[in-house]
């Protein structure tokens, strides 16, 4: 069954979009235009915030629903059962079949009914509802209905919506022991630590997504935690994650399916970069390359950006920034050397920047790029300007000498061109291990 619903996404993210795809020819997928969906992966990480760097929280299975809250670049926040909120990879997600039987109609029976940003009266205003209006539930908790409101999501009081059922306490709760749990993670940002087990409760303190209080005990859906400085307080258990659990899920699905990678053939548009003997150019090979490095990497699952698809003119500061607005767990340049003298130069070289920040990604590509007909030159620190100013991982690979007689025909040819896409992916593989 297909539902047609607005885009369920926030004016910034729309924002982000649109500037991607000025600077990308990134093919429009549907964004999250469903807000139920069906998992038709066999399993995929559930993590605690919008990207492969933030920690596993469990898995989702093939047949699975999921309530998409939120999106955020390109991973939607999902609400699990037993209340758990997390982050999947979007592209990981198959949502043509959209389950609209998750979803509640309800009728709104207080006239100018407030909807707030977030399950909390001191959070921002939507907007207002008026009486007899009918409304999609998205989810309920005990005090906080969740509902469509204007293409996004938006919390109402549940008391204010007729046609709202109290959500048990046992059907909600997950399928582990209290006595096991150890650590409580929090998921969500500006989580508030309160002094009773309610909303209103007075806030003790804000925590951030990633913050750890020990568990003591549960009071119906609040948990009672304390923190390192020894405060104590309760938050509720469906903005947080427990861990020390008997029952913690072993991940199955491989870690390179999360990642975004940003793949940049150097070059493009009036700048051709250098020349071969046979009067073809750098430009046309690095994007050659990088087509067919991104159709390797995609069967791994990974989610593949390209800094442009056609002979294009990009900055060196558009390249860089790219990576940094999508938040690429690895951004890979493209190009071919060129000595000074013709026939003067042979090899494969990857160039880092930063060691700490981009040293591993080097070495674990560059260990592959070592089975390729052309000769390995090894990594080698250099100052260049989208690696410098490149918040994320990366890296810079001369594929070869396109002046060398000996490297351009390899260059120039389907095998090698293969050859190098399989290694890269295999060397990404290895880094997000
Ligand atoms: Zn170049």
């Amino acid at each position: 069954m297909k539902k047609t619903i607005r885009f369920f996404i926030k004016n910034r993210i729309l924002v982000a979009i649109l500037l991607l795809l000025a600077l990308s020819s990134w093919s429009t997928v549907a964004l999250a235009s469903a807000n139920a969906v069906v998992v038709q992966s066999d399993s995929v990480n559930v993590r605690i915030g919008p990207g492969l760097s933030y920690a596993n929280m469990g898995q989702v299975k093939k047949g699975d629903k999921l309530a998409i809250l939120d999106e955020k670049n390109k991973w939607y926040q999902v609400r699990l059962s037993g209340d758990k909120i997390g982050w999947v990879a979007s592209w990981l997600i198959d949502n043509t079949d959209v389950s609209s039987a998750t979803n509640k109609v309800g009728i709104v029976k207080v006239p100018n009914t407030t909807v707030f940003k977030n399950a909390d009266a001191g959070s921002n205003v939507l907007g207002t509802i008026e009486q007899s209006q009918k409304v999609t539930i998205m989810y309920q908790e005990q005090d906080w209905t969740q509902i469509l409101y204007n293409g996004t999501a938006g919390w109402v009081k549940s008391s204010f919506i007729q046609g709202t059922q109290e959500t048990s306490g046992s059907s909600n709760s997950s399928n582990t022991s209290d006595n096991d749990i150890k650590k409580v993670t929090v998921t969500q940002p500006n989580t508030k630590l309160r002094i009773e087990p309610d909303q209103n409760g007075r806030v003790v303190k804000t925590a951030k997504v990633g913050k750890q209080f020990d568990y003591l005990s549960k009071d119906g859906k609040w948990y009672k935690v304390r923190d390192s400085d020894g405060s104590v307080g309760y938050v509720a258990s469906w903005v947080v994650t427990i861990s020390g659990t008997k029952s913690a899920v072993k991940s199955a699905a491989t870690n390179i399916s999360e990642a975004t990678i940003v793949i940049d053939p150097g070059h493009g548009g009036n700048d051709s970069g250098a020349e071969s003997k046979k009067s073809t150019y750098e430009k046309n090979f690095t994007l050659a390359y990088a087509k067919a490095i991104k159709q390797e990497l995609e069967k791994t699952g990974a989610r593949v950006v390209l800094t442009r698809s056609g002979d294009d003119s990009k900055s060196l500061g558009e390249r860089a920034r790219l990576s940094s607005k999508i938040q690429a767990d690895a951004f890979i340049s493209l190009h071919f050397d060129s000595s000074a003298e013709d026939n003067a130069g042979s090899g494969v070289t990857t160039y880092y920047y930063n060691k700490d920040k981009d040293g591993s990604l080097a070495d674990d590509l560059n260990s592959q790029l070592k089975n390729l007909s052309i000769g390995n030159r090894g990594t080698a620190q250099k100052d260049l300007y989208v690696l410098h100013y490149n918040s994320q991982p990366s890296v810079l690979i001369e594929l070869g000498y396109i002046n060398s007689k000996s490297d351009y025909k390899y260059i120039n040819s389907a095998n090698y061109k293969a050859e190098v896409a399989k290694d890269v992916a295999n060397g990404l593989k290895e880094y997000f291990k």
